[in-house]
């Protein structure tokens, strides 16, 4: 049990798996309290039974304003504040392959993922925001390796978490000085992230240890990535620690940048 983020009151959505999971029992570890918005009434239910008077669940979708803005109340109403808000909920192409696909699935697909990859994380933000600058807080998103490179995921992937950035960066602009605003940008983990409906047609599904050969050779370091492996990134930028950090974007992706040709 560490004092990182002691007194911290923190949002995450998509909180019930993968890496919000991951970064929601870190945060309780280091003494934050948290609200999580999530799709899956079960998760969310056993979450909250087994992390107790830490953890507020609110089932909702993220991109829909009325279900950012619930969770946020809620959060403050059972915490007394919000400092810091994780857009992290996201959803996948399963690298479909913009040539076959037929162009009403194109539109679909566009619709499904950036409503959720892009439009979540601009309302998230708006839910937030009067709340953060009560407490000079900060905003964190969760991007990828995506945000940078080809290959972390199709077209509609790669341009949604490349949008992300765009509003990292002008937000951190508009909200300095009283609100940070940064990202954690992972690269290929092993999680469940659902390839979304218009899709599935599209995509051959891999096993996970396939994934995880297809993982560790893309980048130097060589590791198959879990999503504990990114949690250090996340309390570094929600703590104290970083309050001259703002606008930056911490890569935890197994040295992407030092590929190489
Ligand atoms: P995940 O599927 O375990 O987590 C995503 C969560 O978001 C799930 O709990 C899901 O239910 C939730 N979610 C999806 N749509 C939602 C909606 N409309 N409203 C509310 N919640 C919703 O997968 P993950 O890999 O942990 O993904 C988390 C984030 O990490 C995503 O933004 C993803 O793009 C990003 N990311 C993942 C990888 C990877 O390789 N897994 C790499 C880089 C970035």
């Amino acid at each position: 049990m560490g004092t990182a983020l002691q007194d911290k009151v923190v949002i995450v959505t998509g909180g019930t798996s993968g890496i919000g999971e991951a970064v929601v029992r870190r945060f309780i570890q280091e003494g934050a309290k948290v609200g999580i918005i999530g799709r899956s009434k079960d998760k969310l239910d056993r979450l909250s039974e087994e992390l107790g008077n830490s953890l507020l669940a609110v089932q909702g979708d993220v991109s829909q304003y009325e279900d950012n803005e619930k969770v946020v109340k809620a959060t403050v109403e059972k915490f007394g504040k919000l400092d810091v808000f994780i857009a992290n909920a996201g959803v996948f192409d399963g690298f479909a392959k913009f040539i076959d696909v037929e162009h009403e699935s194109v539109s679909e697909a566009y619709d499904y993922l950036f409503n959720i990859n892009v439009k979540g994380s601009f309302l998230g933000a708006k839910a937030s925001v009067n709340e953060l600058l009560k407490t000079k807080g900060s905003i964190i998103f969760t991007v990828s390796g995506a945000s940078f490179y080809p290959d972390g995921g199709g077209v509609w992937y790669t341009a949604s978490k490349h949008a992300q950035i765009g509003l990292l960066r002008q937000l951190a602009f508009e909200l300095a000085p009283d609100v940070r605003v940064n990202a954690v940008a992972p690269g290929g983990t092993l999680t469940a992230l659902s390839v979304i409906p218009p899709l599935q047609p599209y995509v051959k599904l891999i096993d996970n240890e396939t994934k995880a050969k297809n993982i560790r050779k893309r980048n130097p370091l060589q590791i198959a990535m879990s999503s504990e492996d990114h949690v250090g990134a996340y309390v570094l930028l929600a703590s104290d620690e970083s309050r001259a950090i703002t606008g930056e974007i911490i890569s935890s992706d197994g040295g992407l940048s030092v590929r190489g040709l």
